[in-house]
């Protein structure tokens, strides 16, 4: 509870944003203040450590930054899941639907291996579309998904339904 009131009170809403209508969760003021990042680092760390997690995948761009620091903490490997075309590798691509249209992600194809055991780290679950690719992403890399841990989950969106049948017996934390 703690840990809930330290990191809401560093996350701002900025209303109208990326377009009119939204209202963008900011987690820049949390990132800047060394007590509440630690402190979101510990509890991600923590969830590797109980779900057992030998990988960790961050979701670009936010992921990156919320992952990287779990994944030296844990002593986990840190793979990146990215947008279309920016890795250098060979990749496996999963598409998926957006409200309107549809995006890419991908991950490199010898990313994972056969006995890992992956948590998936991202800032915010809103449609759940971005996280439930990456699952699909993972198993088909040949890994085993650990869980999904988010710092937030917008709880008017219903991302927890969509990821719940790919999710199967793995955990959703949201923080
Ligand atoms: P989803 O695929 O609809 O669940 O969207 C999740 C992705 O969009 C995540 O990678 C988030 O970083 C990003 N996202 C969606 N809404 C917000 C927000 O309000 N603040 C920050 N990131 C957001």
């Amino acid at each position: 509870e703690e840990l809930r009131e330290l990191l809401l009170s560093r996350i701002t809403d900025v209303p109208d944003y990326p377009k009119p209508g939204v209202m963008f969760k900011d987690i820049t003021p949390l990132l800047a203040d060394a007590r509440a990042f630690t402190a979101l680092t510990d509890a991600f760390v923590a969830l590797c450590e109980r779900y057992g997690a030998t990988k960790v995948v961050g979701l670009e761009a936010r992921g990156f930054i919320l992952a990287a620091p779990v994944a030296v903490r844990a002593g986990v490997g840190f793979v990146p899941v990215r947008k279309a075309g920016k890795l250098p590798g060979a990749t496996l691509a999963q598409s998926y639907e957006l409200e309107y249209g549809s995006a890419e992600i991908e991950m490199h194809a010898d990313a994972l291996t056969a006995g890992d055991r992956v948590l998936v780290i991202d800032d915010v679950l809103a449609t759940g579309g971005t996280a439930e690719a990456s699952l699909k992403l993972i198993r088909r890399a040949g890994a085993e998904v650990a869980g999904v841990a988010v710092l937030m989950e917008l709880g008017f969106l219903p991302g927890r339904d969509r990821l719940a049948p790919v999710l199967g017996d793995a955990p959703l934390e949201a923080l």
